[in-house]
């Protein structure tokens, strides 16, 4: 039975991102896939219940808006690569998106530089430390002599909103936001009290900003790329906004449910390499080892996480660990990624002895 339930899945799974495949395969996928809808829905309603009652963890607390949202919020979105949404509690209610954000405007440098510059200037590897660690900016400059973090910590992710085009503050921020409409599938807009509450309070962002300007990896107007980076933080996200924008990255860079075209299929990897390595922060090895995807998290409490050519994921709830992740995220995604078997290091050996010779 478990077996049956397995190949199923698997079958459902795989034909959501399958373009080539042979129809007879097709056909059956269909039909297995019509059968699946149940088991994800189920899958959904019963990750909810288990963890609907959890209290581990603390709403973040040094952006003073945080600390006011109602830490019970808990919703689970989950969309397939062919846009079939699945939802379980709260996925309506707005938290601010945070550090989720990072990956969308690493998206669009990308998109508009290639993903060279990315590596090149910012770096694409793990510093191992928290995501607004000072001494990471300084390991990297003057121990490991040059551009060794990456676009997911707040360093990286000033710099890499720095580098977005635009010849004025509001041209840049209006072209953020569209980008991430598009992903979202709907016009976002930011959440005014957060970005206020977190602008008052962002000096220690400042800082980092006018040390990566000290660097270089800043060229021009650090202040002002703290500021757009901090209204990028502030954007205003439920449950299901989030699965949509981890969708179009299961999706080929196609949101899945407007069928629009919003990252180009080749620069996805690259995205979601650098989430691979650093979506959750210091954490991002523990998370990979338990789960096998890319993933990114936010202060403000939602988690995403992309199963290429399957689906995206995303949950929301305030409290954190310590490490800054959503503590009901983290075990929730982990329950419906063990569950529909997505782990993509899951492999079951091959049935059949080879009749190659040896
Ligand atoms: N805006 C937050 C900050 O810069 C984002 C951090 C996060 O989500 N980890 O501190």
């Amino acid at each position: 039975m478990i077996t049956l339930y397995r190949a199923l899945l698997a079958a459902t799974l795989v034909s959501a991102g399958g373009a080539a495949i042979a129809p007879t395969v097709i056909t059956r996928a269909h039909r297995d896939q019509e059968q699946q809808q149940p088991v994800i829905q189920r899958v959904l309603d019963e990750t909810y219940e288990k963890y609907r009652t959890l209290k581990e963890g603390k709403n973040a607390d040094y952006i003073p808006a945080l600390a006011k949202v109602n830490p019970d919020l808990f919703g689970i979105t989950l969309v397939t690569a062919d846009g079939k949404v699945y939802t379980a509690g709260d996925v309506s209610t707005q938290v601010s998106i945070q550090s989720i954000s990072k990956v969308f405007t690493m998206a669009k440098v990308i998109e508009e530089q290639g993903p060279e510059q990315i590596e090149k200037t910012i770096g694409v590897d793990a510093t191992g430390m928290r995501f607004n660690s000072i001494v990471s900016i300084e390991f990297s400059q003057k121990s490991l002599g040059g551009p060794e973090m990456n676009s997911l910590v707040n360093p990286g992710a000033i710099a890499t909103t720095s580098m977005v085009k635009g010849s004025s503050a509001t041209q840049i921020w209006n072209s953020i936001l569209s980008y991430y409409s598009d992903f979202a599938g709907r016009p976002l807009t930011v959440l005014e009290d957060v970005y206020k509450s977190e602008a008052e309070t962002n000096q220690r962002n400042q800082a980092i900003g006018a040390l990566m300007y000290a660097y270089g990896y800043i060229k021009a107007n650090p202040a002002q790329a703290t500021d757009i980076y901090t209204r990028q933080c502030s954007v205003g996200v439920n449950a299901k906004d989030l699965a949509i924008m981890a969708a179009t990255l299961a999706n080929g860079g196609k949101n899945p449910v407007t069928t629009k075209q919003v990252l180009t299929p080749d620069n996805v990897p690259y995205v979601l390499a650098v989430m691979a390595t650093a979506g959750l922060y210091d954490d991002t090895g523990k998370w990979l080892y338990h789960t096998g995807l890319p993933a990114k998290s936010g202060v403000g409490g939602g988690i995403i996480a992309v199963a290429p050519g399957k689906f995206g994921v995303a949950v929301v709830s305030p409290p954190l660990d310590d490490a800054g992740n959503s503590v009901r995220a983290q075990k929730a995604i982990r329950e419906i990624v063990a569950r529909l078997h997505a782990n993509p290091y899951e492999v079951r050996p091959r049935a059949v002895a080879s009749t190659g010779s040896r």
